[in-house]
């Protein structure tokens, strides 16, 4: 023993400091005014498998603590059926801070705090990312296509330098409102282990380098399709 310290402990104090430094007291954005507390993300630093939401809800604003609700049970679920527990990924979301009344990310807001993310990407250096819905795989793929089209589709990343597999999956909280997406989740997320398996060769194979820019969302459904459908209110299709 030499002393000095390994590569895992710096990548979990890396972490620590960036969230100390510039996440926990951000406010690059209006959304800091409202919040009880900043949900920079929780789980391994070490871990090989990221998942990526949307923004907090009422529950993460006041634990600080991302997916605590009901989709974040559901979430639980999902992973102990491949195996898994929360400590064993890192979960985080696009925004850092609570939207008021839950409603979808703006375009300023994603901007102004995408790089707690890509800084977040860049320390963990996860194989595999799977974002969970629209905005999150939206804004990582760098493409404008709609989860509904690309979940369960692979696609070598290179993010800030590293490459890395991103995994669109549904967002949880779609198969609450509609049972039928539960299956749909739990025949992605079954393919997960063997994608990590092999993320390392897939995504050193021909890797699209994504630069951080401002996500293209799209336009906002008017009131009364928003009343429609609860799942659509979270944007989660
Ligand atoms: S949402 Fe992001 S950019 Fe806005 S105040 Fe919170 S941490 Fe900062």
């Amino acid at each position: 023993m030499d002393g000095a310290p390994d590569a895992s402990s710096a990548r979990v104090a890396e972490l620590e400091a960036y969230h100390r430094d510039h996440v926990l007291g951000c406010v690059r954005c209006p959304l800091s005014e409202g919040r009880t507390q900043v949900v920079a993300g929780s789980g391994s630093p070490e871990a090989r498998i990221m998942f990526v939401g949307e923004a907090p809800g009422y529950h993460e604003d006041r634990t600080g603590v991302p997916f605590v609700g009901q989709a974040g049970k559901l979430l639980d679920g999902l992973l102990e059926g491949i195996g898994l527990r929360r400590d064993d990924v890192f979960v985080a979301n696009v925004l850092k801070c609570r939207p008021p009344g839950n409603r979808d990310p703006q375009p300023a807001e994603i901007r102004a705090c995408e790089e707690h993310l890509f800084r977040q990407v860049g320390i963990i250096r996860p194989a595999l990312i799977c974002t969970l819905g629209n905005f999150a795989t939206k804004l990582l793929s760098g493409r404008p296509d709609g989860i509904s089209k690309v979940h369960g589709c692979e696609l070598p990343l290179e993010i800030g330098g590293q490459p890395t597999l991103l995994y669109p999956l549904f967002h949880p909280a779609a198969a609450l409102y509609t049972r039928a997406m539960l299956a749909t989740l739990e025949e992605d997320f079954a393919r997960i282990p063997a994608l990590v398996a092999r993320a390392g060769e897939v995504a050193g194979a021909a890797p699209t380098p994504v630069v951080p820019e401002p996500a293209a969302m799209p336009a906002a459904p008017p009131p009364a399709a928003r009343d429609a459908d609860p799942a659509e209110q979270l944007g989660l299709f």
